[in-house]
């Protein structure tokens, strides 16, 4: 167990097509942390280059509401037509050895986690402007027209709800937004309701009494 603290909760969403996903390994990508990336477990199809276990866990709609019944999922939605969720065992295993912990989710699933993890930190990635997202939307290739416009509707939706966030990240540009969530990370770490724990025995000070 390491000293300096217990581990981090933290919560990333953003519309799809917003890159999440190139912010995300950017992120991993980057010395001296101690990230771990939470798999959510989906009833969507695979992409092609997707992997079950890596990207998700793919599952079918019965397997997934068993999950759910037996409270075994940290938080779940519906995203256009499909279940998403977070696995409760892994991330609590994860948080409890000091790790910090990284779920990439919508916006439903980030405030049903807000409402259960009171420490948890929420980052909101926002594309550079409204025309950006949805030029990536139409270019990306990975679903059919009907869900592209689909997804652009949700997408405006999500913008909408940015202010419930801690933080937002603008992805103007990807190592700049990855610089950015790692600073916000590691601030977080500092914040005095992280770290006066430490203290208090040493000082004297009982629980819950102001420093
Ligand atoms: P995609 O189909 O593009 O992989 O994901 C669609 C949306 O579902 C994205 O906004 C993604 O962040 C979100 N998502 C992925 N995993 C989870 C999860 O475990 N829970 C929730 N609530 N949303 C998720």
């Amino acid at each position: 167990m390491k000293l300096d603290d217990k581990g981090l909760l933290v919560v990333i969403s953003g519309p799809s097509g917003v890159g999440k996903g190139t912010i995300r390994s950017a992120l991993f990508e980057m010395e001296g942390h101690d990230l771990v990336y939470s798999v959510s477990m989906t009833t969507r199809k695979p992409r092609s280059d997707e992997i079950n276990g890596r990207e998700y866990w793919f599952v079918t709609k019965e397997e997934f509401e068993k999950k759910i019944k037996e409270n075994k999922m940290l938080e779940y939605a519906e995203f256009v037509g499909n279940y998403y969720g977070t696995p409760l065992e892994k991330v609590d295993e994860q948080l409890k050895a000091g790790k910090e912990v990284v779920l990439e989710i919508e916006v439903n699933g980030a405030m049903q986690v807000r409402e259960r993890v009171g420490d948890a930190v929420f980052i909101f990635i926002a594309p550079p402007s409204y025309e950006a997202l949805e030029t990536r939307l139409r270019s990306r290739g990975t679903e059919d027209t009907e869900h592209i416009k689909e997804r652009i509707e949700k997408a405006k939706k999500e913008l909408g709800l940015a202010y419930q966030y801690d933080y937002i990240v603008v992805n103007d540009e990807v190592k700049n937004a990855a610089d950015k969530i790692m600073a916000i990370i590691r601030a977080e770490h500092a914040r005095t309701e992280r770290t006066i724990y430490k203290y208090n025995s040493l000082l004297g000070v009982k629980k819950n009494e102001k420093f």
